[in-house]
């Protein structure tokens, strides 16, 4: 069997960051010397190209446009490499990844995402085990077919559906989480599978890259004593869409008339308003559970179930990019598209 063909895409981040002398912070540089930092990579047996995706850029200067380029790369790639791998900062890695696994339909190659805490230079970096594994796992076959056929995060021995992580520590190598969604892979002494877990298409359709986004979206988290001209400016503004609104606990809100007769507006006026939870540890937004969260219910308000907030964003943008109606909008929403929720019957 040949070695299979693994395309590396840096986009930037700490991995790949170095010390300007001058400023004395950390800025991205060019990913030549990849190979001289890893010379194991010939251990895994795949033919690996690096690629870097120019302009380089701190995650923090991701946006949509960025993820549609992206996914173009991936796809303008697709047919000649068997898997992916994507450099990129930590800071914004669960966006990026949500929105790669709406852009990308009917995936059934690996892209796998990971990073690093600490620069690929230094001595106790991180970096270096996490792309020989991140390489590693989207190298592996079963019965002819990739292992993993959605987009993931690699990070710190865990493997993640992408979709269902975000970033929960600033220091800690263990730097995401995936609270309401199992690993689908641990990385020990050896590579342990959750097969159950993963995604896994028998057909094989042909991809579709989508690129289009629609960026009309808001994030509002709650917080008591929120002031509601706040909320009333945010909703009121030109062009809005969509709301991802970050509510307490299973998706409770305050019951204040004047909050209830805003959110009221904004829906009757077509702007689709999502309930997520600010819990990061886990659970689910259930607005039949409490009077407070019932009453979001009965104005509109649609549940993000188990949805992260990033990924509440983005599967926004992405809807709001291929539909005109903000009534599909509302119904694509409550499905599951990509593994991102999870729909209880
Ligand atoms: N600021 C960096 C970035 O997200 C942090 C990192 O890579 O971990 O690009």
């Amino acid at each position: 069997m040949d070695n299979r063909k693994i395309l590396v895409i840096y986009t930037g981040g700490t991995i790949g960051m170095m010390m300007d002398p001058e400023t004395h912070t950390l800025k991205p540089f060019e990913f030549d010397n990849i190979r001289q930092q890893l010379p194991m990579l010939d251990l895994i047996g795949a033919d690996i190209t690096f690629q870097d995706m120019l302009p380089l850029i701190d995650s923090s200067d991701t946006n949509p446009d960025f993820w549609i380029r992206l996914a173009a790369m991936i796809g303008c790639h697709y047919d000649e490499y068997d898997g992916f791998v994507v450099l990129h900062g930590t800071d914004t890695m669960a966006y990026t990844a949500s929105a790669l696994s709406f852009l990308l339909e009917n995936l059934s190659k690996p892209v796998i995402l990971t990073g690093s805490q600490l620069p690929l230079g230094v001595i106790r970096t991180d970096g270096r085990r996490n792309i020989l594994n991140a390489i590693a796992i989207a190298a592996e076959y079963r019965d002819d077919r990739p292992v993993i056929q959605e987009v993931c995060i690699y990070f710190q021995n865990n493997l993640f559906r992408g979709n269902r992580t975000y970033k929960d520590d600033a220091s800690r190598f263990n730097a995401f989480m995936s609270p309401n969604y199992h690993n689908l892979a641990d990385v020990n002494t050896t590579v342990e599978f959750h097969y159950a877990n993963i995604h896994n298409e028998e057909v094989v359709k042909p991809l579709i890259v989508h690129d289009r986004m629609d960026d009309h979206v808001a994030l509002v988290k709650l917080y008591p004593g929120i002031r509601t001209e706040f909320l009333e400016t945010i909703f009121r503004t030109p062009g809005l869409r969509a709301v991802v609104l970050e509510t307490y606990g299973t998706g409770n809100a305050p019951t204040n008339p004047e909050f209830g007769r805003i959110l009221k507006e904004a829906v009757d006026a077509g702007i689709v308003i999502v309930n997520v939870t600010q819990c990061k540890g886990g659970g689910r937004v259930e607005m039949g559970r409490y009077l407070t969260g019932k009453k979001l219910a009965d104005i509109g308000i649609i549940s993000g179930l188990d949805l992260t907030t990033e990924a509440a964003v983005t599967k926004l943008m992405y809807l709001l990019g291929q539909l005109d109606d903000n009534a599909d909008v509302r119904r694509e929403m409550q499905g599951s598209l990509r593994g991102e929720m999870t729909i209880e019957s």
